[in-house]
């Protein structure tokens, strides 16, 4: 097997683990760039089966109406505010009033937020159900489909793209990223958050909250990760580590993804956090702050 990020042969084995149904996977790093990844790694009609299966078993009777209530809208935007200064990328969104896209961006909620922003803010998701909520009741931009196949040509630009607590799922998360340095304006801000492979997932091993197969493909660490995007072209301008990797959402729901990137922040911890997230500008950017 090859590392999917390198393409190195050399490989050494942490662990295996059996998903819910029971198939064995084996988690590898690679010794070359330090990626941690499953193997082996599901087709894509494998993943979309088992996401299918799994969104229908943590259905609730809730449905977004109900999470998306004043409150918790209020609560959002202000972890996201937090976040957003924490990574040095709030000054942008006060500022100017650019276009954005959210990529998994399910119903929607990131782009309402920057859309309350005065931005032309737009989401692209997979999944129906949560577009047709974002669209209908939320009045969002959100455009259906894989980002992947989405505008091949490269013609949308944006000011801001934000990639919240998903590459850790995707088959290919070199094209993914590479992909969003296609469509970025030459000013402008790549925001993303993962899980991070770093203290407490060493300690925790099979354990770890995040060591989740298949659903999560690739693992990146602190410095392993800003090597990935430093090798594509770009440069970091905010990072920040949270999670305390023991704490648990009760009753996740359909939305358990965005919350993942929600909650965590409310625990923030030390700079060993479990969760990581980074924004980034292009490489050759000069004429900010
Ligand atoms: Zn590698």
């Amino acid at each position: 097997m090859h590392c999917g990020i390198c393409n190195s042969n050399n490989l050494k084995k942490l662990l295996s683990k059996n998903s819910k149904d029971e198939k064995r996977y084996t988690i590898y790093k690679c010794i070359s760039c330090q990626t941690v990844q499953v193997y082996p790694i599901p087709d894509q009609k494998e993943l979309d089966q088992y996401y299918s299966a799994e969104y229908f078993s943590k259905r609730t009777d809730r449905g977004y109406d109900d999470y998306y209530s004043d409150s918790m809208r209020k609560e959002l935007f202000r972890v996201w505010e937090l976040n957003l200064k924490d990574l040095n990328t709030w000054d942008r969104i006060e500022e100017r009033n650019g276009r954005s896209l959210d990529i998994g961006c399910a119903a929607g909620f990131f782009v309402d937020f920057l859309k309350s922003k005065s931005w032309d803010a737009q989401g692209i998701e997979i999944a129906r159900e949560p577009i047709q909520y974002g669209r209908n009741t939320l009045g969002l931009k959100i455009h259906e489909g894989d980002f992947l196949m989405w505008d091949r040509g490269g013609q949308e630009k944006f000011d801001l793209i934000t990639l919240w607590a998903s590459i850790e799922h995707m088959r290919d998360p070199l094209a993914m990223l590479n992909k969003m340095k296609t469509h970025l304006n030459p000013n402008g801000r790549v925001v993303i958050s993962t899980c991070r492979y770093g203290l407490i997932a060493n300690f925790r091993k099979a354990q770890w909250r995040f060591l989740n197969v298949p659903e999560h493909l690739f693992y990146f660490g602190w410095n392993n990760f800003l090597n990935i995007m430093k090798g594509i072209g770009f440069k970091k301008v905010g990072s920040v580590s949270y999670g305390s990797g023991f704490t648990t959402l009760k009753d996740a729901s359909i939305i358990y993804r965005i919350s993942k990137s929600i909650f965590d922040p409310l625990v923030k911890w030390t700079n060993q956090g479990d969760m990581m997230a980074f924004s980034f500008s292009l490489e050759y950017e000069k004429e900010y702050p």
